[in-house]
C-alpha cells in the first residue's frame, strides 16, 4: 500500500470524508491544510505570515504557496518519519504547489510511493452540497458562507484543478474516481486503488 496518497477535488467533493475513511481502516495519518488553518484561529503567536494566511482562508481564496509549504512539509516528515502513512486531503490545490510537492518528495526519495486520486465532481453540484451543508448547518466552518462559496469555487473549482491534474497524468500518477456516487461506493472505489 502506497505511503502517500494525494487526494485531489473540488470544494464538497467529499475529500474530508474520504480521508477519514483511509485513517480509519489502513490507519494514514489526515493531514489538511485547511484544517491546519483553521487551526491557527484565536492564536496569539501567529506571525504575520500567518495571520495574512488565515484572513484570505476566511475570504474563500487560495493561500500563498509558502504557507502551505510551511504547514504542510513538517506535517508529513514527522508522519513519515515515525513510519506513518499518510493522506493529503487538499494539501495540493494549484500547479505551483503539485510540482513543489513532487520535488519534496524526489527530495525524500518517496516519489513510487506516491498515488494520486481524484475525487471527480463537477461545479454545479459542488455547489448545491456546500449549500446543502451551510443550510443544515452540519461540519459548519467559518468560511462555509453563501457568499464565500462562489468565491471558492470559482478560484477552487475544476478549471482550477485541470492543471494540476495535467501535471500528475503526465507523471502517470493520477487515478479517478466519480464523486457523484454515495460515500460508500466512493469509498470502494478508492480501497480498490490503494489495495
Ligand atoms: P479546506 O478545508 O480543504 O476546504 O480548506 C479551507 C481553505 O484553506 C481553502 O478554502 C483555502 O483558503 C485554504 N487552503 C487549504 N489548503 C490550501 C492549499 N493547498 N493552497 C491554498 N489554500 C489552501
Amino acid at each position: 500500500m502506497k505511503k502517500i496518497i494525494i487526494l485531489l477535488g473540488i470544494p464538497g467533493s467529499g475529500k474530508g470524508t474520504q480521508a477519514m475513511r483511509l485513517v480509519e481502516n489502513y490507519g494514514y495519518v489526515h493531514i489538511s491544510t485547511g484544517d491546519l488553518l483553521r487551526g491557527l484561529q484565536g492564536r496569539t503567536d501567529l506571525d504575520e505570515e500567518l495571520q495574512e494566511a488565515f484572513q484570505t482562508m476566511l475570504e474563500g481564496k487560495l493561500v500563498q504557496d509558502a504557507v502551505v509549504y510551511r504547514l504542510g512539509f513538517d506535517a508529513i516528515r514527522d508522519a513519515l518519519a515515525m513510519g506513518k502513512k499518510v493522506v493529503l486531503d487538499g494539501v495540493v490545490r494549484n500547479k505551483a504547489q503539485a510540482e513543489r510537492y513532487h520535488t519534496f518528495f524526489e527530495e525524500m526519495d518517496v516519489v513510487s510511493d506516491v498515488q494520486v486520486i481524484e475525487i471527480a465532481l463537477d461545479d454545479d453540484e459542488s455547489f448545491d452540497r456546500l449549500k446543502a451543508r451551510i443550510a443544515s448547518g452540519y461540519q459548519s466552518r467559518p468560511d462555509d458562507t453563501p457568499e464565500i462559496l462562489r468565491e471558492r469555487i470559482k478560484v477552487q473549482g475544476n478549471a482550477a484543478l485541470l492543471p494540476i491534474k495535467e501535471f500528475y497524468e503526465e507523471h502517470h500518477l493520477l487515478k479517478i474516481v466519480d464523486g457523484r456516487r454515495s460515500m460508500d461506493d466512493v469509498e470502494r472505489a478508492i480501497q480498490h486503488i490503494v489495495s
